[in-house]
């Protein structure tokens, strides 16, 4: 459970159709798409390779900051213990719960609310998953992950870093830069 290719199977499996309703006839291209309230569906190469960059382990406690559709959700509850979404915009949170649901998932909590400040009840957090671009690391993020635990986040202003956080057993924290994304912006004080 949790391997590239396990990951890699479930999201061929996945009709990313179900996230997109009115744009659904777009569903196989690799691009992202507006999902309404000026958000985007991310491109399905990026959610996949963010996906296999978390390296989620069986039984991980996962926090993913902007929920969207409840793509990226899919992929990360499939391979994960449980997981935690927060979203501000309310139509799309209920979407997505909804949509979710439906497929069966059980082990999705959701949260409507500003996720740059985390989900400090619940923390901390094996693995962080944010789909939304922060100007810099939210620190409160950094606090609610667990040690040995890892974020994955896109960092910039415009394009952005897609930023790998690292925190070891000792609690020290390890900042990588990856490949240059673009996502929508993440609100905030971030
Ligand atoms: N993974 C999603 C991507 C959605 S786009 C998908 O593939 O569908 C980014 C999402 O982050 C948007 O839905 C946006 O509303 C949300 N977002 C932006 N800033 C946020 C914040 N501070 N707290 C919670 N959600 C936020």
């Amino acid at each position: 459970m949790g391997s590239d290719m396990d990951v890699a199977g479930y999201f061929r499996e996945l009709d990313r159709a179900l996230f997109m309703e009115g744009n659904s006839r777009y569903a196989g291209v690799d691009a992202a798409f507006p999902i309404g309230h000026g958000q985007t569906i991310s491109q399905p190469s990026l959610v996949l390779e963010m996906t296999i960059m978390l390296d989620i382990r069986p039984g991980c406690k996962v926090l993913e900051i902007g929920t969207g559709s409840g793509y990226q959700t899919a992929l990360l509850a499939r391979f994960a213990g449980s997981v935690y979404t927060v979203e501000r915009i309310e139509p799309l949170m209920t979407a997505a719960r909804e949509r979710l649901s439906r497929l069966g998932f059980s082990n999705i909590h959701y949260r409507l609310g500003d996720g740059s400040q985390g989900w400090e009840e619940n923390a901390p957090y094996d693995r962080i998953m944010v789909t939304a671009a922060a100007h810099r690391i939210p620190p409160r993020l950094v606090d609610q992950l667990a040690p040995g635990g890892r974020m994955v986040i896109p960092v910039g202003r415009g394009m952005q870093t897609l930023t790998t956080v690292c925190k070891d057993m000792g609690g020290n924290v390890r900042i990588e830069g990856g490949i240059p994304v673009l996502f929508v912006d993440l609100v905030g004080d971030y």
